[in-house]
């Protein structure tokens, strides 16, 4: 771990880097984002096996979730850069003419990354791909509480990049705390809406915009017309991937009164297929990152009303897939995001209940989703309620693709990223009015104002 001096100097060094303008070339942004696909290929092994122990992920899960979806991040990156860069030509309003407007795209500079443990390496990597191609210099701050994973990471920036370009911060509360009092630029928070306050808290001393990437509870819809089988199949797999430790999972679901019992039946069986008798000996089932999360998990579990599962080891840290019924929104489980593999299952009679229900609860969804067949309802959902993004008959699917912008809503989150949207996220767009210098009818803004001027600019500006 570096010390207070060391961090302190390697904030300065990248403000020097960033003045002397190497960042601001095409062929600079290019050479470095190659430079980082490189790296990727080479610590990917190390990386999966980092996952492994950090989080028991399997291995498919690290691919599919981190370094897979990097790499398809920055192969996209890559072919698309020229194009992104490219000065936008917008329209001129005929009283401004001749004249030209266009819009740049600047790098914002200095930028303190700060990434979460679920998905150590993707949400440190995705941000930084982000900002290299917009540009700008990025000190990484990794998740503590994935050290395994932390250390591949600092490994591979190290070899990468000289640190007044790109570093990695290892470290915790007392090392981003120091982070937060130095200058930036820009910080891209992904966390718990909990920190996210005190990030923004800091940011607000210096102004320093912020995009914040938070959790949320999010909920997942069954409507009685649901294809029940396919509804059951994909809820599981976008609650139970990664032990239920990904922000987009469905915390929980509102099923129709209808086919309540046979959804509870069916996913069920779909657990016990999926698991066996003993999830702790699946390959495909992760871990809780550390025992404190898993006691968490525990004090929310009300054994009275645990439908399927509910086993652990301490020790191993270790939760069944557990699904929770007769669920109100006064219980424990509702107060707060779960992130973790239990699923509450409460119902509705109409829609509008579902929308009540999640206004009541006390932050923005980051994610919603609604299995059904009918059009209606699947507009009213889209416009009802107020969520960052989501998928209408499926889970997760959103963040997979690059040309959606990924973020949240209010409470839960700030701004936006993902393909071009996170080259947006990291560029300052600056406007720029291009006047002719061999004609002045610009002299009619100038004084005096005669009544021939106030006669004419009424009739122009209408
Ligand atoms: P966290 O907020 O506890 O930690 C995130 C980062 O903040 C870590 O690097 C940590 O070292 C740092 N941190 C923690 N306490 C701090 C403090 N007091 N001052 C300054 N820095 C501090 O989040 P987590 O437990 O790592 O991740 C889980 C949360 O992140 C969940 O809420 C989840 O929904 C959210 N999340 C959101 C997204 C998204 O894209 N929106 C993605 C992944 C996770």
């Amino acid at each position: 771990m570096q010390d207070r001096q060391t961090i302190i100097e390697i904030v300065q060094a990248q403000h020097q880097f960033f003045k002397t303008g190497k960042t601001l070339a095409y062929a600079f942004r290019l050479q470095q984002l190659k430079k980082l696909r490189a790296a990727i290929y080479e610590f990917e092994d190390e990386l999966l096996d980092a996952l492994q122990k950090d989080l028991g992920k399997p291995v498919f899960e690290s691919i599919i979730g981190e370094t897979g979806f990097v790499l398809m991040d920055i192969n996209e990156t890559i072919s698309s850069l020229k194009k992104w860069m490219k000065v936008k030509r917008v329209r001129t309003p005929f009283v401004m003419w001749p004249g030209r407007s266009q819009v740049y795209y600047q790098p914002l500079g200095v930028n303190l990354v700060i990434a979460p443990f679920n998905y150590p390496f993707g949400l440190s990597i995705a941000p930084l791909i982000a900002a290299i191609a917009a540009g700008n210099t990025v000190v990484l701050k990794t998740s503590e509480q994935t050290p395994t994973t932390s250390r591949v990471i600092k490994k591979l920036i190290d070899k990468t990049f000289e640190p007044g370009f790109v570093a990695c911060v290892e470290g915790a509360v007392e090392e981003t705390t120091l982070l937060l009092q130095q200058k930036f630029d820009h910080i891209f928070f992904t966390g718990s809406v909990r920190v996210g306050s005190i990030i923004m808290s800091a940011a607000a001393k210096q102004l320093t915009p912020v995009t914040l990437e938070l959790g949320g509870k999010s909920p997942c819809v069954v409507h009685r017309d649901a294809d029940l089988d396919m509804a059951v199949r994909r809820i599981v797999y976008g609650k139970f991937l990664n032990a239920g430790q990904t922000c987009i999972a469905p915390d929980y679901v509102v099923v129709h009164r209808d086919i309540r019992q046979d959804f509870l039946q069916r996913l069920e069986k779909r657990l016990h297929q999926l698991y066996g008798n003993d999830a702790r000996q699946s390959p495909d089932y992760a871990r809780i990152v550390d025992q404190k999360h898993l006691q968490r998990l525990l004090s929310l579990l009300d054994k009275d009303k645990v439908a399927y599962g509910g086993s652990y080891d301490l020790e191993q840290c270790y939760l069944e897939p557990t699904v929770l019924k007769d669920i109100e929104l006064d219980d424990a489980i509702m107060q707060d995001e779960i992130f973790g593999p239990v699923l509450p299952v409460l119902e509705y009679n109409s829609l509008q209940e579902v929308f009540d229900m999640v206004e009541q609860l006390p932050h923005y969804p980051l994610a919603a989703y609604i299995f059904t067949r009918d059009k209606d309802i699947e507009q009213a959902f889209i416009q009802g309620i107020p969520y960052g993004g989501g998928c209408i008959n499926h889970c997760l699917q959103h963040v997979g693709n690059l040309h959606l912008p990924f973020g949240g809503v209010g409470n839960s989150g700030i701004g936006n990223y993902h393909g071009f949207n996170g080259f947006e996220t990291f560029s300052h767009k600056k406007s720029i009015y291009r006047a002719v210098t061999w004609f002045d009818y610009f002299s009619l803004l100038y004084p005096p104002y005669t009544r021939l001027k106030v006669a004419l600019v009424k009739k122009l500006l209408k």
